[in-house]
């Protein structure tokens, strides 16, 4: 099948009934940027930039920071680039970091922007690679694990501060800063007007949003795989996500792995989340399931079990069937 996923890289992202969508791929090392063209993805919608502290042994330099945001870049050709700031912590552990203290729940724990925050002076060398590495092109950068809109907030002051410091000492800078947040905590689930308002766009981080919405562990095998991601409860969710970015006109993207699994792309697209990115195996699988599918049919059959069902597990089977019939 890999050949016919190949063939598919050059067709327009389009369903059969002509609605449009949007796929990118997932990475976070220079190892992984010839995928862009090998999958055929619009852009990167998620660059984990830990990956980069993950595989050394000390904290990486500024200067080597902006090289690979640099060459990220360069190599991409043009295709959109989304980097996600500092995303350590939780599952993603630095071993030369001895401040991190011992956690009874790391996943709750101090990680992510909780940590960026509390340590600017490493969350501000990282702003200013990726500034300086951005300077004459347009820096898409969000922040992992909001849980309150205020952590937006105060990003958004350091990166003007940066922006100023960069500037006053005529150094380029970037066109335009886009700042999103990802949605990875259920509390901004309870404040999307102010979200939306606030952020220049949004990923749902499914990886992490499922997690906490479930409460079940991602890593432990036990509970990882226990509960349906088409699970009503959290389709409710995606959907009124998807719904208020609508209303705000606030760029949406969805960057788990549930992005790679066609059933679950039918689903996401049916209730209007058009932009994805996953790992870059996915992208063809699920192209070649999104441009056989009628979703506005599928849509029409989806929305109502949404509504009524009082199955939670009722989605996933209507999905399957609806595919097999296509
Ligand atoms: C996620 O949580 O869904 C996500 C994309 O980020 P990560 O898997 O790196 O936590
Ligand atoms: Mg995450």
């Amino acid at each position: 099948r890999q050949e016919e996923y190949r063939a598919l890289r050059t067709q327009p992202n389009i369903t059969k009934d002509g609605e449009e969508f949007t796929l990118m791929m997932n990475a976070g090392l220079m190892v992984d940027i010839p995928q862009l063209e090998e999958s055929g993805a619009s852009g990167i919608g998620l660059f984990r930039t830990e990956l980069q502290f993950m595989v050394a042994a000390t904290f990486p330099k500024a200067d080597a920071q902006e090289k690979l945001y640099r060459a990220v870049i360069s190599e991409s050709g043009g295709k959109p680039v989304t980097f996600r700031t500092l995303d350590i912590g939780g599952d993603k552990v630095l071993p030369y970091f001895r401040n991190a203290p011992d956690e009874e729940n790391p996943a709750l724990g101090w990680r992510a922007i909780r940590l960026a925050l509390d340590r600017p002076g490493l969350f501000r060398t990282q702003l200013r690679a990726l500034l300086r590495a951005s300077a004459g092109s347009e820096l898409r950068l969000m922040v992992p694990m909001v849980s309150e809109i205020l952590e937006l907030k105060q990003s958004r002051e350091l990166v003007q501060n940066e922006v100023r410091h960069l500037s006053k000492f005529g150094h380029g800078l970037p066109n335009k800063v886009h700042l999103g947040a990802m949605l990875e905590v259920p509390s901004l689930l309870f404040d999307l007007d102010n979200l939306m308002k606030e952020a220049d766009f949004i990923s749902i981080g499914s990886n992490d949003l499922f997690q906490f919405f479930m409460a079940t562990d991602r890593g432990n095998s036990h509970v990882a795989g226990r509960f349906d991601t088409l699970g009503i409860p959290f389709l409710r969710a995606l959907k009124t996500i998807a719904d208020k970015a609508r209303e705000h006109n606030t760029s949406l993207t969805l960057c788990g792995e549930i992005a790679s699994r066609p059933i679950t792309a039918l689903a996401l697209l049916a209730l209007g989340i058009n932009k994805t990115s996953m790992s870059p195996a996915g992208i063809g699988p699920v192209k070649d399931a999104l441009l056989k599918t009628d979703i506005a049919a599928l849509r029409s059959e989806l929305l109502p079990c949404l509504e009524n069902s009082t199955s939670p597990r009722c989605a996933r089977t209507l999905i399957e069937d609806f595919a097999e019939k296509n």
